[in-house]
């Protein structure tokens, strides 16, 4: 069992020291979060590991997780896809679902937080239950530029909470409540991101029938369109001109995103003319995320659009070169040329992989400093620290919370 000290090596015990004193100032407050998933996603993620640290530091945490069907998750998958901008058909009657779950949702949604901490639309309606507590909306989606009509439909809930959250200074909407901007994190010692031995990494490429004896270049994400997959077979296909490698597109299905199946057929049949392309649909394992992270040469995100872009962070913390799009948080992340390669197209990808490829010492100089700037921003510890002062700041009229 990790508990907090383990991250003294590597975060520094000031920090440490910290979380304890901040934690202390919670005592007697229950935090409820709520969320649509328990498996699959950035959310679920930083959840998993969230909440037994709190928990650690002797705050009253709890999770829940909403119910829904298949149309609710359809609908709601559109909503996502249309806050990320995307043209999608939206009808009345998609409305009509998603409160009809909605309903159901209130209905038999025990609440019981000081603070509710609700995540992403699919439970945005339970503020309907609102009493004297206070309530936080936490979006992890690329609002920037957002479908109106499904903006202004979740808008009438947002403004009913008592602050929102937002992981990037271009996501934040014009809203009549408290704004907060919060980037996500990693944790640097779970099974998804700590230390593997060589053996581990050489058991899961040969459980895929993955040999080393070509550089790897890998896209580990959900097969969505809004990773762009066919964009990174694109991008390969051009470097494989003149570098020889080989390609890794692999992920697994989160439980509220139908569309994974349907996409990741298409990566097949697109796939299927080049053995040195693996399209691998994952299970759920986080160790194997992590041997497949740690095996390529560099690791692709090719994607669209994104909300903070968290298989960049996993990948710069094992100090991976990384080329990816300039999308969402991911320029929070990667300073061109510093921190990681940035692109915009797949022929700015094709160049981007090719540079890396010919310059192994560019490489890693690059890997390096983006582990350097994961340990100084994006590791769980400040998350930790700034949701606890969050929660905090709700209960001061002022916007400044001491230590
Ligand atoms: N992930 C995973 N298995 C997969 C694909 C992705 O565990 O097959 C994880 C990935 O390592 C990361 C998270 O899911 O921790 C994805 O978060 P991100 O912010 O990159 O994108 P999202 O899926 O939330 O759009």
């Amino acid at each position: 069992m990790i508990e907090l000290q383990d991250y003294t090596p590597i975060v520094g015990q000031n920090v440490i020291d910290d979380l304890r004193l901040l934690a202390e100032k919670l005592e007697g407050k229950a935090i409820q979060n709520i969320n649509s998933t328990a498996v699959g996603g950035g959310v679920a993620e930083i959840l998993n590991r969230l909440i037994p640290l709190l928990q650690e530091l002797n705050v009253d945490a709890h999770w829940d997780v909403i119910k829904g069907g298949e149309q609710f998750f359809e609908v709601t998958k559109k909503f996502h896809n249309a806050l990320h901008g995307l043209n999608e058909e939206i009808r009345s009657h998609d409305f009509d679902i998603f409160m009809e779950a909605s309903s159901n949702n209130i209905a038999q949604t025990n609440i019981y937080g000081d603070i509710v901490f609700v995540h992403d639309p699919q439970p945005i309606a339970l503020i309907k239950k609102k009493g004297s507590n206070k309530w936080i909306w936490r979006c992890h989606i690329d609002v920037s530029n957002p479908n109106r009509r499904v903006w202004g439909f979740l808008r009438d809930f947002v403004i009913k909470y008592d602050a929102a959250v937002f992981s990037s200074p271009s996501f934040s909407q014009r809203l009549p409540i408290r704004q907060f901007l919060i980037s996500p994190s990693i944790d640097p010692l779970s099974d998804k991101n700590k230390e593997l031995p060589e053996d581990v990494i050489n058991g899961v490429l040969k459980k895929y029938g993955i040999t080393k004896d070509k550089p790897i270049i890998a896209q580990i994400s959900r097969f969505d369109r809004l990773k762009d997959p066919l964009g990174v077979i694109a991008a390969y296909k051009q470097v494989k001109k003149y570098n020889d490698c080989q390609l890794i597109l692999a992920g697994g299905g989160a439980k509220d995103d139908p569309e994974g199946i349907k996409v990741f057929e298409e990566v097949k049949e697109k796939a299927k003319e080049d053995k040195d392309i693996h399209a691998l649909l994952l299970p759920q394992n986080d160790l194997e995320v992590n041997a497949l992270q740690r095996a390529a040469t560099i690791i692709i995100q090719k994607s669209l659009k994104e909300g903070f872009g968290l298989t960049v962070t996993e990948a710069l913390w094992k100090a991976k070169p990384v080329v990816a799009s300039a999308v969402g948080g991911i320029p929070l992340q990667i300073k061109h040329k510093y921190s990681g390669l940035l692109c915009h197209s797949v022929d700015g990808a094709a160049f981007a992989l090719k540079q890396l490829l010919n310059s192994p010492d560019y490489a890693k100089k690059l890997g390096d400093n983006g582990r350097e700037h994961v340990r100084n921003n994006f590791l769980l510890t400040r998350h930790l620290k700034e949701y606890m002062l969050l929660f905090l700041t709700l209960y001061n009229d002022k916007d400044m919370v001491y230590l």
